[in-house]
């Protein structure tokens, strides 16, 4: 599981940020090769709370879900007990935090928020449209519905 991975720190600290980090995770996906592997970005990206960002060549996939710990003071409920990459991940005044803050886009290289945003710069590099073999007899995901 990742954070982020950023290239400056943001102008704010954690009391005013209202628990960014706290509202997502990231894990990283295989770097897309194939249509299939690019249609499937398409596909994860379809469902609702997901993005998708690209930092250094490397994809991630980002489920923006709010960590169930998370105070409505915006505090960490377990704090003493927190996971240990609750605790590598902060801000501070160096080039070297992995803090992105509260924007969702902040400093990665590419971000994506929906299927639009992802199809856009797949056509720009050339990736789609994109034709999918289809196997003989394949059935559809819901039963041939579609
Ligand atoms: S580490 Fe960064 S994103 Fe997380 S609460 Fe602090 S300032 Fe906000
Ligand atoms: S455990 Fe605490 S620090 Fe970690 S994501 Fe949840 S609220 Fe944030």
């Amino acid at each position: 599981m990742v954070k982020s991975s950023p290239k400056k720190p943001p102008a704010l600290n954690c009391q005013d940020c209202g628990g960014a980090c706290c509202k997502y995770f990231a894990l990283e996906l295989d770097r897309p090769k194939t249509s299939e592997d690019f249609d499937n970005l398409r596909w994860y990206i379809a469902h609702k709370d997901i993005s998708i960002f690209i930092d250094k060549k490397d994809w991630y996939l980002q489920v923006n879900t709010i960590c169930r710990y998370l105070t409505p003071e915006s505090q960490c409920g377990i704090y003493d007990r927190r996971p240990k990459i609750c605790r590598v991940y902060g801000w501070d005044t160096t080039e070297e935090t992995e803090c992105h803050g509260p924007e969702p886009d902040n400093l990665h290289d590419h971000y994506f928020a929906n299927l639009e945003e992802l199809e856009a710069y797949l056509k720009k590099i050339g990736k789609y449209p994109f034709r999918i073999k289809k196997k003989p007899n394949e059935r559809s995901k819901n039963g041939g519905l579609k």
